[in-house]
């Protein structure tokens, strides 16, 4: 039986949840409804900041950089550690925060601060591993090396979807390297941010001579985060959102040569060979494209299935989507929690009015509980076989949409997870040696992430994490992500008595 929350509890238990993280209430005070997508209730007024205050906000955080940048990293290193720990002890208000406020079920908020946690790990053991290079020269008494130095002010535009782990991803690799951080989260969940922001602080208190400005948090929509992007005093701008809003972003961090992060859209894709497991792949398909009600931006969206096993694999689909439990996702048995609003819900019906249009054959995609909970948004996931890749199949809708697509030979499966303008996951089902091998080849898949027998969701803090074309290109966390937070510096030393030019050229004065 599925279980659906009761309207007007919400709101005390988030107050209480800040409330005991430190949040001010003169924070909780504004124009701006914080809502709660599990029933539509409003849990708090907050205020947005204006251009002007973002400009003051960007002002301190640059002073707080000048400072910290003469930290050594290590020094830098242990605030993060402390965070860390911080996080830890927050790690279950916060994960119910998350839980409150973007609609995750309970295991998913968990598995959100769990990231932070980890990147903080990653980041504390980072900040004695900012190595540089000494590079062979060509001159004799000579020695050549690179340095990376601290850049400045970070900004971090953040989704909905992830409210508070992607912040953590730049923020926790920005301190170790010296730079300050200004956030300006979804405006849609705002409260997660302001308890991050009040656990920061209680790190900050332990370290003891952390300078003010170093972290700030930015509160508003659009216009605050467009003050981010334009402001010369942010050399880099971390947007992570919609290709539509890296479309707008892109080009004005560009035009003041600002570097740009951008983890945007992602359209995922997984093949399904004739050799696969399918008790794994059923379990694989099923997290990937139900989990976090399909509002992930590695969440499946495109299953492309070999003919010969398609009408085995499709049956067991069914029933799998059948069964998952919709409904509140505090509830342990709940599986698929709600779609943040009401847009998201009605973005999916489109989907599906389109797909239908061209043939599709729609399984779930319904809404439920509508009559108790008519300001929250429910769905059953939808399971829709498709005659071919559509424009509809070929775009990221932000809903529990999975299309299905059936393949003959494997290069055309291929080329079908290439086709779609997104670029950031993707999968392959196969114990076929040969199929796994060019699919991570470099005539294999086109993304940023390409796994072999796991979907294409999921992804761990030690790798780089983001995706190509419409994905926006960015890397963030792990491997050698922290090189986009700092610049680097080439120094040629000469410890002769001579003065050898490069390229043997003469110039005798
Ligand atoms: P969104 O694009 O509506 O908003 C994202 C953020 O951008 C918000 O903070 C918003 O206020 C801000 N914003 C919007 N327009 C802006 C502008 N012109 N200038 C500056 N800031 C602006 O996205 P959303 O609905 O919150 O999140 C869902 C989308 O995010 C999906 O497309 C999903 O795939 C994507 N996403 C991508 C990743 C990734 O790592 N690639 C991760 C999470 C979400």
């Amino acid at each position: 039986m599925s279980s659906f929350p009761q309207i007007g509890a919400l709101a005390a238990q988030a107050r209480g949840i800040l409330n005991g993280l430190g949040v001010s209430a003169s924070r909780l005070e504004g124009h701006r409804a914080a809502t709660s997508p599990l029933t539509g209730e409003v849990l708090a007024h907050v205020a947005d900041m204006g251009a002007e205050e973002v400009e003051g906000a960007i002002a301190r955080a640059h002073a707080a950089f000048l400072e910290w940048r003469t930290v050594p990293a290590p020094r830098r290193g242990e605030l993060v550690r402390l965070f860390g720990e911080e996080l830890r002890a927050a790690k279950a208000d916060l994960a119910a925060l998350v839980t409150i406020e973007a609609g995750k079920i309970a295991s998913e908020g968990a598995g959100e601060v769990q990231e932070m946690i980890d990147i903080c790990d990653f980041a504390t053991g980072l900040s004695r591993q900012l190595h540089g290079l000494t590079i062979a020269t060509e001159r004799p008494d000579h020695r050549m090396m690179e340095t990376w130095h601290p850049i400045g002010v970070v900004g971090v535009i953040s989704a909905f979807n992830f409210p508070v782990a992607v912040w953590s991803w730049n923020a926790a690799l920005a301190f170790v390297c010296g730079d300050a951080v200004v956030w300006k989260p979804s405006e849609k969940t705002p409260l997660t941010a302001l308890a991050v922001d009040a656990i920061f602080r209680r790190a900050a208190a332990r370290f003891g001579s952390v300078p003010e400005g170093l972290s700030t948090l930015v509160l508003g929509a659009r216009e605050a985060g467009e003050a981010l992007v334009d402001d010369a005093g942010v050399p880099v701008v971390s947007a992570t959102g919609s290709t539509a809003m890296g479309r707008v972003v892109a080009p004005r961090v560009a035009a003041r040569f600002g570097r740009a992060i951008l983890e945007l859209g992602g359209n995922n894709a997984a093949i399904v060979c004739p050799s696969a497991d399918l008790d794994l792949t059923v379990r694989a398909v099923a997290f990937a494209a139900m989990g976090t009600a399909g509002q992930r931006c590695t969440t499946l969206r495109r299953l492309i299935v070999h003919a010969d096993i398609y009408d085995a694999l499709l049956p067991r689909l069914k029933k799998a989507y059948g069964s998952v439990r919709v409904g509140d996702p505090r509830a342990a048995e709940t599986l698929v929690g709600p779609l943040i609003d009401g847009e998201a819900f009605a973005a999916m019906q489109v989907a599906l009015e389109a797909a239908r249009a061209a043939g599709g054959v729609v399984t779930g995609g319904e809404r439920v509980a509508a009559d108790a909970l008519p300001d929250a948004f429910y769905v059953r996931p939808a399971l829709v076989e498709m005659p071919a890749q559509t424009d509809t199949v070929a775009a990221e809708t932000f809903a529990p949409i999975l299309y299905v697509l059936r393949y003959s030979d494997f290069a055309e499966a291929v080329h079908l997870n290439n086709e779609v303008p997104q670029g950031l996951a993707s999968s392959v089902f196969t114990t076929n040696l040969r199929e796994a091998e060019l699919f991570l080849s470099a005539a294999g898949s086109d993304c940023g992430i390409a796994n072999v027998n796991i979907g294409p969701s999921g992804a761990e803090i030690g790798g780089a994490f983001g995706g190509e074309k419409e994905t926006g290109g960015g890397r963030e966390a792990g491997s050698d992500c922290w090189k986009a937070y700092m610049r680097r510096a080439t120094n040629t030393i000469n410890y002769g008595t001579r003065l050898p030019l490069a390229q043997g050229v003469t110039f005798d004065v």
